[in-house]
């Protein structure tokens, strides 16, 4: 039946999986700190909230979308300080880290509500069309209790274990997709440069071994996937800002775990250069731009 559902981080990912909560019949209760993004939800029937705290009172599940630990962290602590709806289940699908995610919930349960996390993947696409992968973490009462929920914005809905499974295979997901536009960004380079063409090759690519979501979905080169962020100037998208920090992330928990990531760490260098270079709002597959510029040495 149609649930209150609270939706905190209306962005890139966000809006769109609100968005699929209401076309599924839910009433949606939401917060962002941008108004226009808010505004955007507002036309599709949601109702808006300046304070968490009411918003998370009003619903029986509160899904957080945010960028970073730190907001995140920041966020719950503003929307539970006053106390909890007992009722309400809060998922996070932020990518952070899974440490944060024990803290959150050993701080949520004391107050009495329930809190897991639901990380996704499948990008922007995945998010428009409801065809995210969840990864979940938590007790199996509670991945039964979220299921139907996240049904309307996925596809693909695994229990992966504990509190913080979900993140714990969220960033190894992300690892591999950092190197992995890295490693497209280079071929399609060097493919090119001899000569190739561009569309030619990535036909090749796409039905050989070389292919992936990279390549296939969201090739960095402009004109070979319609929708990719490349043939709109790397806007939108999944910006380098977030993928550097999910390696920042990996590289935690490889630490944690004496893991070694040697092009998990290499491929954080080549996203911190494209921060730094003042591309962190783009598109993270604009590291092919970096390939373009640089010379051999
Ligand atoms: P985004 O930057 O587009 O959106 C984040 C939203 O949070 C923005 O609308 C921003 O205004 C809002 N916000 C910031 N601080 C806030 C606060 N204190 N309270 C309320 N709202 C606040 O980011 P995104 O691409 O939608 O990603 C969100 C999360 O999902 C990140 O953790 C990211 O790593 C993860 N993720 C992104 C993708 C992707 O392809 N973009 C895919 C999977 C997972």
């Amino acid at each position: 039946g149609s649930k209150n559902i609270g939706f905190v981080g209306l962005g890139n990912m966000g809006a769109n999986m609100a968005n699929n909560l209401i076309k599924a019949g839910h009433k949606l209760h939401v917060f962002d700190i941008s108004k226009p993004a808010c505004d955007g939800l507002a036309a599709k029937g949601a109702t808006v909230y300046s304070k968490t705290a009411e918003l998370a009172k009003n619903s029986d599940f509160v899904i957080t979308m945010l960028p970073n630990n730190a907001i995140v962290e920041s966020s719950y602590e503003e929307m539970t300080a006053d106390g909890v709806n007992k009722n309400t289940i809060f998922i996070d699908s932020s990518t952070i880290s899974p440490e944060l995610v024990q803290s959150l919930q050993k701080k949520i349960s004391a107050k009495g509500a329930r809190f897991i996390d639901a990380p996704v993947s499948g990008g922007v696409p995945g998010a428009e069309q409801a065809t995210l992968t969840f990864m979940v973490g938590g007790t199996e009462a509670e991945y039964n209790a979220v299921k139907a929920v996240l049904e309307c914005m996925g596809k693909k809905i695994t229990h992966c274990g504990v509190y913080g499974m979900g993140q714990a295979a969220k960033l190894c997901n992300n690892m591999m997709l950092g190197i992995a536009m890295i490693g497209v960004s280079e071929a399609m380079n060097l493919a090119i440069r001899q000569g190739l063409d561009a569309q030619v090759f990535a036909d090749i690519i796409n039905s050989s071994t070389g292919r992936c979501w990279s390549s296939e979905v969201y090739n960095p080169v402009p004109g070979i996937c319609p929708t990719a962020p490349a043939n709109k100037d790397y806007a939108g998208g999944f910006s380098s800002a977030l993928i550097n920090k999910d390696l920042g992330l990996a590289a935690g928990v490889a630490k944690s775990t004496n893991t070694p990531i040697p092009l998990g760490s290499l491929a954080g260098k080549v996203y911190t250069k494209l921060v730094e270079e003042g591309l962190g709002n783009k598109d993270f597959s604009v590291v092919y731009d970096l390939m373009k510029k640089e010379k051999f040495s």
